[in-house]
C-alpha cells in the first residue's frame, strides 16, 4: 500500500507498540477507545513535572509563570488547530463527555425552556444523550431523536421534518464511534441556524481522522478529547462562539472562575477562565501542545488517506471471512469496522483474539439505543491510526479465523 507516511519510523515513536501480550507482539486495533501516546508526549508530560510544576495564573515565582506560560501556548495550539476566531474561545475540560455536560448545563439551564425541542440522533455515544436527558428531566424539554439506515446513516429527511421553531439545540456526533459514519455536519448545522437552534458537534472521533475548521463549519459549540488524538487521558477541549460563552452563566464554581469573592456577591472571571474553576490538569494541556505537532508534522492529510487505505484494505480482507457481517457501511466512513460473526458472541471473539496479542473492543460501544435499532447486543470493533499496518490486518484475519474454527 502506497503511502508518503513511514510508518515503520512513526511506529518507533509509540513505546507501548513493543509490548508483547500473551508472549505475541501488540497489534492495538482499539484506537477509537483510546490512541497510544507518542514519545513525543510522554516526554512533555515528564518533562512538565521535572522542570516546570507548579500551579498557574496566581504565582509570581519563575516556575509559575513558566507553567502558565506553557498552559496557555497549549490554549493557542488550540485555537488554531481548530481555527477558532480567539483563543478566549477555546475552554479546557476533561474531555468531551465534560463539554457537553458543560453546556448541557450552563447554555441549556439558562435558555432553555419547557416545550423546547433538543435534537440528538440514533447513533450518539451515550454522553451526548444523557447529558440532555437529564436536562429535558430538569426543564421539561422534549428530546427528538433523528433516525438512521441500516447502513448507519442518518435520515436527512427526517432531520429535516424534526426542525422547526421550537428546535432551540441540536447536538450530533462527528463521526461515529461505533461505525465509523461521518455526518454532514455543515448541512446539519447550517440547517439548524435557518430555524435559530443552536448546535454542539461531538468531535470526539473526528478531530484525530479529520481538518476541524470550526468558523467553516459555524458551530456553536465543538467538543473533543486529546486523549484520542494521540494526547493524554483526562483532557479534552470545548470550543464555544464568544458571545454564547459570554452569555453563559459558569458551570462549577470555586477558584479561578472568579474576579471578587464576598459572601454577599461573588463575580466571574472572564472567558476562558469563568469555566475553569479549580487547579486544571496542567501536565496533560502542556502535553496536549505536543499531540498536535506530532499530528501536524505527519500531516493530517496524509494521516488521513492512509487510515482509509486501511480501512479499505480491512473491509476486504474482513469480508472474504464467511459468517462475518459489517455493521456500519455508511459511505462516508473512517478506520472504524464494527462486525458480527455468525454464531459467536462479541465478548468470545474479543478473549480470543487477546490471547493472539491484538486488541480490540467488544460491547456495545456506549451506544445502546443504536445497538437496539439494529437489534443486536454489541459488535466486535477494530479501529485504526497512524501506526497500524496491513500486516496487523492481515494477523486480525488470520486470528478471526482462528477464532472460527474453535467456536463456529
Ligand atoms: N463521543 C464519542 C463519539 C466518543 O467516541 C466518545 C469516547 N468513546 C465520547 C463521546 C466520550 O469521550 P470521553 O470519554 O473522552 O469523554
Amino acid at each position: 500500500m502506497h503511502t508518503d507516511l513511514n510508518i515503520e519510523s512513526i511506529r518507533n515513536d509509540f513505546p507501548i507498540l513493543n509490548e508483547e501480550v500473551n508472549g505475541k507482539s501488540l497489534v492495538y486495533f482499539d484506537n477509537a477507545a483510546t490512541t497510544q501516546k507518542p514519545r513525543a508526549v510522554l516526554d512533555a508530560i515528564s518533562g512538565y513535572y521535572e522542570h516546570s510544576n507548579a500551579n498557574i495564573h496566581r504565582g509570581i515565582h519563575h516556575l509559575a509563570e513558566k507553567a502558565t506560560a506553557s498552559f496557555e501556548a497549549s490554549r493557542r495550539r488550540i485555537q488554531e488547530f481548530l481555527n477558532a476566531r480567539e483563543h478566549e474561545e477555546i475552554i479546557f475540560t476533561y474531555g468531551t463527555t465534560d463539554g457537553i455536560n458543560l453546556v448541557a448545563q450552563a447554555y441549556g439551564r439558562a435558555f432553555l425552556k419547557e416545550g423546547d425541542e433538543i435534537i440528538i440522533s440514533t447513533m450518539e455515544h451515550h454522553s451526548n444523550i444523557v447529558p440532555w436527558q437529564m436536562l429535558c428531566e430538569e426543564k421539561s424539554c422534549v428530546l427528538k431523536v433523528v433516525p438512521i439506515s441500516d447502513a448507519g446513516e442518518l435520515l436527512m429527511d427526517e432531520y429535516e421534518k424534526m426542525l422547526s421553531e421550537r428546535t432551540k439545540f441540536v447536538s450530533i456526533v462527528h463521526v461515529s464511534n461505533a461505525l465509523g459514519t461521518i455526518n454532514p455536519v455543515a448541512e446539519i448545522i447550517e440547517k439548524a441556524h435557518k430555524v435559530g437552534a443552536k448546535v454542539l458537534i461531538d468531535g470526539a472521533q473526528a478531530s484525530s481522522h479529520i481538518t476541524v475548521d470550526v468558523q467553516a463549519l459555524d458551530c456553536d459549540f465543538y467538543a473533543f478529547s486529546l486523549h484520542k488524538l494521540y494526547g493524554p487521558t483526562g483532557m479534552g477541549v470545548l470550543y464555544g462562539k464568544r458571545e454564547l460563552l459570554d452569555a453563559m452563566p459558569p458551570y462549577r464554581g470555586g477558584g479561578e472562575m472568579i474576579k471578587e469573592v464576598t459572601f454577599e456577591k461573588t463575580t466571574y472571571n472572564e472567558l476562558p477562565y469563568k469555566f475553569e474553576a479549580g487547579t486544571p490538569n496542567i501536565a496533560d494541556v502542556v502535553a496536549a501542545k505536543n499531540a498536535l505537532d506530532y499530528v501536524a508534522g505527519l500531516g493530517k492529510d496524509a494521516i488521513g488517506t492512509y487510515e482509509h487505505d486501511l480501512l479499505l484494505y480491512g473491509t476486504e480482507a474482513m469480508q472474504s471471512i464467511e459468517g462475518l457481517r459489517i455493521v456500519g457501511t455508511a459511505k462516508e466512513k473512517i478506520g472504524v469496522i464494527s462486525f458480527l460473526m455468525e454464531g459467536i458472541h462479541h465478548q468470545d471473539i474479543g478473549v480470543l483474539l487477546d490471547q493472539q496479542g491484538i486488541a480490540i473492543r467488544t460491547g456495545h460501544h456506549c451506544t445502546q439505543p443504536m445497538m437496539r435499532r439494529f437489534g443486536i447486543p454489541g459488535t466486535s470493533r477494530a479501529s485504526f491510526a497512524v501506526y497500524n499496518t496491513t500486516e496487523e490486518i492481515d494477523r486480525l484475519v488470520q486470528g478471526l479465523h482462528k477464532v472460527k474454527k474453535m467456536l463456529g
